[in-house]
């Protein structure tokens, strides 16, 4: 769905930010708060989603984990905070340390309690666009196997992605990755 949600806070902008990121809803947080079960929100957009961490901060029902580009708006995730786990991470680093960072940061969380995993799905990491990590199309396709490995139920909603020609494939890429080894 556009526009996206993660950058919408309590009360619009979150955590000091300057705007409100193009985001009117945080659309992820209206679902994880209506499930209410155990979930690990995977925040893969390129910017760190300050609104999403702003709502479920303290939250123990609730871990908020974040892949993104740093400096870039909004200014915020730059360290872990109890139940927000947060990379900063350089402009394009590469698909390969990228997947070896989400390693790292699924291996800080306890899966066995998780009951749901939704993903805050945005596609502005792909190189060139607006938060780039330097992931190209085959990444997202990893990073969709890599959730279903995880063998829990999953929900996607999408954030960013601002290259038009790229991001329908970018999509198509994660959707069979997860599809093909789930
Ligand atoms: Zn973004």
């Amino acid at each position: 769905m556009r526009p996206p949600g993660h950058h919408a806070g309590r009360n619009g902008a979150a955590l000091g930010a300057s705007s409100r990121g193009f985001c009117y809803l945080n659309n992820i947080a209206i679902a994880v708060k209506k499930l209410s079960k155990e979930t690990l929100i995977l925040d893969i957009d390129g910017h760190h989603g300050n609104g999403t961490q702003e709502i479920f901060q303290g939250n123990d029902k609730v871990t908020y984990l974040s892949l993104h580009q740093s400096p870039n708006y909004p200014g915020t995730g730059h360290f872990t905070e109890g139940n927000c786990i947060n990379f900063s991470l350089p402009s394009n680093l590469g698909g390969h340390q990228y997947m070896e960072t989400l390693d790292k940061a699924l291996s800080m969380v306890d899966i066995r309690k998780i009951e749901v995993i939704a993903v805050s799905c945005g596609f502005d990491t792909h190189v060139g666009d607006l938060a780039t990590l330097g992931l190209v199309e085959q990444d997202y396709w990893k990073i969709g196997k890599k959730i279903a490995c995880l063998k829990k139920s999953a929900f996607f909603v999408l954030e960013g992605g601002y290259v038009g020609e790229k991001v329908g494939l970018d999509i198509d890429s994660f959707l069979r990755g997860y599809e093909e080894n789930k």
